[in-house]
């Protein structure tokens, strides 16, 4: 990174940078999927009516964006949810975490994940979106939203049904294409009035949204947020 940008970095740090306290860190088995427990004062969760997002500190002039999911709005708390089975900035620093560190984010703001009055949400993704798409879970009530999350690894496809009480289902990457997992998928399931909201890997996301379009017996919204290049 160049001088100028730092610098920038720096600024925007100095006027925009909140802080918030790890309470708890659980890694799933194998570890390379995390949730963290995190206290953050001074955040009104009440007005979150949509998914957010949060950039989170992972490195000297490196953010990543995570979905702080699981809120409790009295008590300010929330927890990511993070895949950290790739080589990145974020996975080191999640896997390295401990109880009564403290965090740095920019902020926290809306997705375009929200309610849609009257429908019945489906949701399809990959690891990444557990915590995005049990957020959406929060804000349209459960038995609302049913889904499915490709989750390569099989103890975590058993941590997640034991964890979660909740529609969406882990499912194996039967196929090496996610596209084709959860097309698959999708062919079993009933539509009724769902809209279809997609997230992960952008290419994924933009492949699934073209086969679902061309659907002939779809006639619903798909709404589609890109995670990860
Ligand atoms: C609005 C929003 C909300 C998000 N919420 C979450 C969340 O709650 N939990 C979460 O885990 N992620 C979430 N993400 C995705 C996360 O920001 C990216 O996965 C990010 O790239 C991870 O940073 P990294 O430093 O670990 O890897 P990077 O340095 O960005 O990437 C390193 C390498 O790993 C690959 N890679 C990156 N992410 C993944 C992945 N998930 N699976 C496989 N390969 C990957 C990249 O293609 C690259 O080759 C969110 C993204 C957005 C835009």
């Amino acid at each position: 990174m160049n001088m100028l940008k730092k610098k920038a970095l720096q600024l925007i740090e100095r006027q925009l940078a909140k802080t918030g306290t790890v309470l708890e860190v659980r890694s799933w088995t194998p570890s390379t999927f995390y949730e963290v427990d995190l206290h953050l004062p001074g955040v009104d969760m009440n007005k979150w009516n949509a998914v957010q997002h949060m950039k989170t500190k992972v490195a000297e002039y490196v953010y990543r964006d995570y979905t702080p999911a699981s809120w409790d709005a009295e008590t300010q708390t929330c927890t990511l949810y993070i895949d950290a089975s790739h080589d990145g900035d974020g996975s080191k620093w999640v896997s390295q975490l401990k109880r009564g560190d403290k965090i740095c984010y920019l902020g926290i703001g809306g997705t375009n994940a929200k309610p849609i009055n009257g429908s019945r949400i489906l949701c399809l993704g990959d690891s990444s979106c557990v915590g995005h798409f049990l957020a959406l879970e929060q804000l349209v009530g459960k038995g609302n939203l049913s889904g499915a999350l490709v989750i390569n690894e099989e103890n975590h496809r058993k941590e997640f049904a034991h964890y979660f009480d909740t529609l969406l289902e882990a499912i194996p990457p039967q196929l090496s294409s996610n596209i084709d997992n959860l097309h698959n998928w999708l062919k079993e399931q009933q539509w009724g009035s769902n809209a279809v909201f997609i997230a992960g890997n952008v290419a994924m996301v933009v492949g699934l949204k073209q086969k679902i379009r061309s659907l002939p017996d779809f006639d619903g919204a798909i709404k589609v947020q890109g995670f990860w290049w």
